[in-house]
């Protein structure tokens, strides 16, 4: 297998190369990675809710009542109470009729796509879409067409030049995972109704973070009733693992048929179940933490953009630091990690040649003097290598 050391190389030679990197504590504001303390400024936590007493507690609780595992997929022997209890807690928090688990977003997207299309079809997608859609969309064996990023007038030509494809399926991230910006929603509904198409958000950056109740990006744009397909996962805001759909009861029995992530992998373990309940729960309740999560998200960006930095002004969670240079957003990566703050570099192929960038998420648990700490780390970094 001499291709391994060759292919590794070429990986090497263009910066491209990727490494786990190790925590040695829990997903808090101030954790310990490859044993050095940093402020943790890249988590999809942003509730904080792994960290929640109620959140572990219900976790626990589950693996009490329930075990360790699940023993099987949902159609054989592993449809727990638990699993049922959960899906219609999410379609009551979505407004949505049904809802239908599966073992992670990745999953999710690769069963839902490749059910709804197939040969003869047309998928239609945005150019910054998750990896999970890009790979759903190659497995459905339907065309893939690719619209310029929240493009709805390239997303009206080629609607235009699919009538005579049987179906067409436009999915779009709700807000974008590298960037944090948000579909047009209400253009793409519109167009999905005049040229007959069906329309799939994933939600998966939206959930607990956007909307007045937290139900995410439909509920921003208070288009709950005109999504077809929503999914969205429990593993970013609400803390857990796991994937949901929702829609109709027609689609959540045609997923349970059809879905073949859902139909051939193990059920949710009980304690992943049990956490996720707990966070929605918690999302539901517990307003003030959604309004901390965007205090800080506004005053991080705001003193982010102030020190220089080049970043986009709408307001997201997900702050962008775009650096262009793949050399260099890996050298900002690593001289913010020895000044004590943790903020990956993010380079091709999870987003376009020539936009890599430091991406920053903020959490509702960092407190104003974490943030501040970070800044005097962005401050001095960023000037050390000319950045700003
Ligand atoms: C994270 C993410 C997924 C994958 O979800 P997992 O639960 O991590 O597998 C899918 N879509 C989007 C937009 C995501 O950000």
């Amino acid at each position: 297998m001499k291709f391994l050391v060759h292919e590794l190389k070429e990986l090497y030679r263009q910066n491209l190369f990727r490494q786990t990197q190790r925590l040695d504590g829990p997903q808090s504001p101030r954790t310990v990675i490859e044993g050095k303390e940093c402020i943790l400024l890249s988590s999809n936590n942003y509730l904080g809710l792994t960290e929640h007493p109620e959140v572990k507690e219900t976790a626990k609780k589950a693996v009490e009542s329930w075990g360790s595992g699940a023993g099987g997929s949902r159609l054989t022997t592993g449809n727990y109470a638990l699993h049922e209890e959960l899906e219609q807690e999410i379609a009551q928090f979505k407004k949505s009729a049904g809802a239908v688990l599966f073992g992670s977003g990745y999953a999710a997207n690769l069963g839902i796509i490749q059910a709804l299309a197939g040969r003869g079809d047309a998928i239609i997608s945005d150019a910054l879409n998750h990896a999970s859609i890009i790979d759903g969309a190659r497995l459905s064996r339907a065309e893939v067409k690719v619209y310029r990023h929240r493009d709805t007038g390239h997303l009206e030509e080629i609607l235009a030049k699919s009538r005579d494809n049987r179906r067409r399926l436009i999915i779009t991230d709700g807000v974008f995972s590298m960037d944090g910006d948000l579909a047009p929603l209400p253009e793409m509904v519109a167009l999905a109704e005049r040229y007959s198409a069906m329309l799939m958000v994933d939600d998966a950056h939206g959930t607990g973070v956007f909307g007045r109740r937290g139900a995410g990006i439909v509920e921003h744009y208070g288009l709950e009733d005109k999504i077809q397909v929503q999914m969205g996962t429990l593993s970013k805001a609400l803390g857990s693992i796991g994937a949901y759909v929702t829609g109709t009861p027609e689609l959540i029995d045609y997923l349970k048929n059809k879905a073949r992530s859902f139909i051939f992998s193990t059920a949710l373990p009980p304690a992943a179940v049990g956490a996720a309940l707990a966070a929605l729960r918690i999302v539901q309740r517990e307003t003030e933490i959604r309004h901390k999560l965007w205090r800080n998200a506004r005053y991080l960006r705001a003193k982010l953009i102030e020190l220089g930095y080049n970043i986009p002004t709408y307001e997201s969670p997900i702050i962008p630091i775009f650096i262009g240079d793949d050399e260099k957003t890996m050298r900002l990566a690593l001289a913010l990690r020895d000044g004590g703050v943790f903020a990956p570099g993010i380079r091709p192929p999870t987003v376009p040649r020539g936009t890599s960038r430091i991406r920053v998420t903020v959490m509702a648990v960092h407190t104003l003097e974490d943030l501040d700490q970070a800044l005097l780390v962005f401050n001095r970094a960023g000037r050390q290598l000319n950045i700003i």
